[in-house]
């Protein structure tokens, strides 16, 4: 569906002038999306080029054929970090999905035990230096824990 990102396939797109809505599930959680949405995409001249965009940027709405719960086990695959764009629409869909107002938070940086948390949350594969972190963090829990057994 087109967005306020200006990207040039979206010129070819089969939903350029459909209704943006149809291409969101407003019910569920990500699963039913209209039939039009449906042969849009089945049909369309730039779905490869859709669904690589929204496979690295987009959380919500039915893109490139794929639901987002759809994108997420591809993501997870191949090992694809979610960048999400700041957008209103984003921020208002957060408040939609979950039931109350939630503001799209600046994400931890990375080589962090909140980072690689926040990897999770998104669905995704955590990075090196996060790994690293939450390794080094379950290891001094560990630790920690065997010294109060030595001691109590
Ligand atoms: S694949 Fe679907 S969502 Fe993507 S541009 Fe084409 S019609 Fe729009
Ligand atoms: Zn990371």
């Amino acid at each position: 569906m087109p967005n306020k990102f200006d990207m040039g396939w979206q010129e070819e797109a089969n939903c350029k002038n459909l209704n943006m809505d149809i291409f969101y599930d407003t019910i569920g959680r990500g699963q039913g999306f209209s039939s039009e949405a449906i042969d849009a995409c089945s049909t369309c001249p730039v779905i490869d080029q859709c669904r690589e965009y929204a496979l690295n940027h987009e959380l919500y709405g039915y893109w490139g054929g794929l639901t987002p719960i759809e994108r997420k086990r591809i993501r997870k695959e191949r090992g694809i970090l979610l960048e999400v764009p700041e957008s209103e629409f984003n921020k208002s869909m957060m408040g939609k999905m979950w039931g109350k107002p939630r503001q799209l938070k600046p994400r931890p940086e990375c080589g962090t035990v909140a980072a690689y948390q926040s990897h999770r949350r998104y669905g995704e594969v955590a990075c090196e230096p996060c790994a690293l972190a939450i390794r080094i963090k379950n290891k001094e829990t560990k630790r920690r824990q065997r010294m109060k057994e030595l001691n109590g």
